[in-house]
């Protein structure tokens, strides 16, 4: 019998909205990396997985992993999965839909079970937000929890190891969070979390590629001086040399399909309004999935800024803070992933993600691909984050389909993690 894909989904909407209740905050929703609440996560989510006949356990860094028994052994593995922690004052879905909807995607098999086993990952740490530091959980799994990321420190001062242990982890157990030799690919659904698909009227997308990511910092350097007594003519005014920057930046970004280019923050000083500023302090963001592409619109920008700056008689400083790769999704699973959209009636749509996600840490070790619903509005990091019951449905639908695919496909459980 066909499963009721409406019905699921709304458990699926349910289940996300109970999960935001446990939080760190009264109120809203907060629930950064080991903190209790996260507890309480992990107590529900059994609740709906072990019914299945799934084993579930807490890895050594926090992570949720429960596995789905295969039909036979030995079988290689599925990973399904997203990150459970959140932002301050988040919404619900974001990273949680899409631990939400492996299990969904698990209930729909109405007990069937399939040649390889299906492990289902909630991620402990994607948002970066108690460490600084985002990908926490996902890095165990690629095996890239060293001594330095153990001994990093919370704003209290805690440092990780001490995290882990007050969690009632065993530090020791860390090297068997790792991918097993027989995982053979990861599967993320999430939030698209931007206004593409709303605009093209469509619920899922493939994601093709995760965005590379530039950011810089530069510092515009004039003289300060009053601004009652000192003519125009005779400024050295880092304020104005930053705004014609920052909108030379703007027109920049809009140069090439996909590329984006942001100036997020500004710092002036001294920063007083009768004061003309020694220093405009900014920072640059900017992204596209082809890494060369995105490097030479950087050094045009920072050229621009250097022009700026001469003309207008002052210096500039730029320091690099970040050079992050673009990381290619699996083209075979983007093109399995298409096909089940397609076979849920709806027209596949292929994108990139400008947001880094798990996938991205995960694609180090394994063959990995993304699916992309569709945000109301575009608002995600918010409250007022949601999704639409009849593309949760869509989506557990097309991942369903992408089972029994990857069921009929020999070649795809044969593959093997390149641990
Ligand atoms: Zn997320």
């Amino acid at each position: 019998m066909k499963p009721d894909f409406t019905t699921l989904a709304e458990t699926a909407v349910t289940r996300c909205r109970r999960l935001a209740s446990f939080s760190e905050d009264t109120g809203s929703t907060r629930r950064t990396f080991l903190s209790p609440p996260m507890h309480d996560v992990h107590r529900e989510i059994t609740r709906w997985l072990e019914p299945l006949g799934a084993t579930v356990r807490t890895d050594a860094v926090g992570n949720l992993r429960a596995v789905y028994p295969p039909s036979k052994t030995p079988a290689s593995s599925l990973l399904i999965g997203s990150h459970l922690d959140t932002v301050p004052n988040a919404g619900a879905y974001d990273g949680i839909l899409g631990v939400v909807l492996a299990v969904g995607c698990l209930e729909a098999l109405q007990g069937e079970r399939l040649p390889y086993a299906v492990e289902v990952v909630g991620f402990c740490e994607e948002e970066g937000v108690r460490f600084g530091i985002p990908f926490i959980g996902s890095r165990a799994l690629v095996g890239r929890v060293d001594d330095d990321l153990l001994n990093a420190k919370d704003t209290h001062g805690i440092p990780l190891r001490k995290a882990i242990q007050d969690f009632g982890l065993d530090l020791r157990e860390i090297g068997r969070a790792a991918l097993r030799p027989e995982s053979c690919a990861y599967l993320e659904f999430h939030i698209e979390q931007g206004p593409v698909l709303e605009k093209l009227g469509r619920p899922l997308a493939a994601v093709e590629a995760i965005a590379g990511q530039s950011r810089w910092e530069l510092s515009f350097l004039g003289r300060s001086n009053h601004a009652g007594t000192t003519p125009m003519d005779l400024r050295l005014d880092a304020v104005a040399a930053a705004a014609e920057w920052i909108t030379l930046v703007e027109q920049l970004g809009k140069t090439a399909p996909g590329l984006v280019a942001t100036v997020g923050s500004v710092e002036v000083r001294p920063g007083a309004a009768n004061v003309i500023a020694a220093e405009a302090r900014v920072s640059l963001d900017v992204r596209h999935r082809e890494d060369a592409l995105r490097s030479r619109a950087v050094e045009n920008m920072i050229l621009h800024a250097e022009d700026v700056a001469r003309h207008r008689g002052l210096s500039v400083r730029s320091t690099q803070r970040l050079n992050q790769p673009a990381v290619p999704m699996d083209s075979l699973l983007t093109c399995q992933i298409e096909e089940a959209i397609r076979q849920t009636g709806c027209p596949p749509h292929r994108m990139v993600s400008g947001a880094g996600h798990d996938a991205m840490i995960l694609a180090e070790k394994v063959p990995s691909a993304m699916i992309f619903l569709r945000t109301p509005g575009g608002i995600s990091h918010d409250p007022a984050e949601s999704v639409a019951v009849d593309d949760v449905a869509k989506a557990i639908e097309c991942g369903l389909g992408l089972l029994h695919q990857f069921a009929s496909a020999p070649t795809f459980h044969s593959r093997t993690c390149r641990a």
